[in-house]
């Protein structure tokens, strides 16, 4: 209670009244946090463009007992991605990988891994635009990792036996991920290609990740998202809405 003083990533915000916004955030010391933007969207508001999504930002809010809103008082910004707000591709990647945060992360409950992962995939597409299917595929891997709900991806779930590189790997109705023999047929095939990029997403972080991999076919992601957005799914008991449009 009182005054609080973070590091923040705005996630989204919304329109609310006639000059206030209502601003989601992952901040690193409280978790998910929504609060109120007052004057935000006037023109010669204190926040100026502080509260674009992605934007970084030590964030100073007031919060009051008995109060789900907080209320914002001082932002000031640490790192902006104004660059990236120029590809709607990337704007809408944005919009889905916000949403995942907010749907596996329960509000106010701090996750400094999940913070870290966040802000250096930002700075990684920042860096490295290019790479955003891959980035995506990154992203969901630690957001479902993190969570819980990322099978060991080390051996299979059903001889033990530890994967070789290059191994095609099957992901089964009870989330385990099983060798040719044991999936017996079944299951979403990972093609060895596609199965090194899940090992590789979790030994690295997301810079030097999607400088690793800028000559990675498209349809490796493709491959690896049916698999991530399977564990999605499952792990939410539905899809997410911005899902379509990176499989
Ligand atoms: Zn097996």
């Amino acid at each position: 209670m009182g005054l609080i003083n973070t590091e923040a990533i705005v996630l989204r915000t919304y329109k609310l009244a006639e000059a206030d916004k209502i601003v989601v955030c992952l901040t690193r010391q409280t978790g998910v946090v929504r609060g109120v933007a007052r004057g935000a969207r006037r023109l010669k508001s204190k926040f100026g463009a502080s509260l674009e999504p992605f934007t970084l930002i030590a964030l100073v809010y007031y919060e009051k007992e008995g109060r789900e809103l907080v209320s914002l008082q001082q932002v000031e910004i640490l790192r902006s991605y104004f660059s990236l707000a120029q590809s709607t591709e990337i704007v809408h990647a944005m919009e889905y990988l916000s949403e995942l945060v907010l749907e596996f992360t329960p509000p106010q409950e701090p996750n400094d891994k999940l913070f870290r992962m966040v802000r250096a995939c930002a700075e990684a597409l920042a860096e490295v635009p290019e790479a955003l299917p891959a980035l995506v595929r990154y992203f969901e891997v630690w957001t479902l990792r993190l969570a819980g709900f990322l099978p060991n991806s080390r051996g299979c779930a059903g001889c033990s036996r530890r994967f070789e590189d290059g191994e095609n790997v099957y992901l089964s109705g009870d989330n385990g991920l099983r060798c040719r023999a044991c999936a017996g047929g079944t299951g979403i095939a990972l093609a060895g290609e596609a199965y090194a990029q899940l090992r590789a997403i979790q030994k690295v972080g997301p810079v030097e990740f999607s400088r690793a991999v800028r000559s990675v076919r498209v349809a490796v992601w493709q491959e690896l998202a049916q698999v991530t957005q399977v564990l999605i799914a499952r792990a939410l008991e539905r899809e997410p809405r911005g899902q379509a449009t990176f499989t």
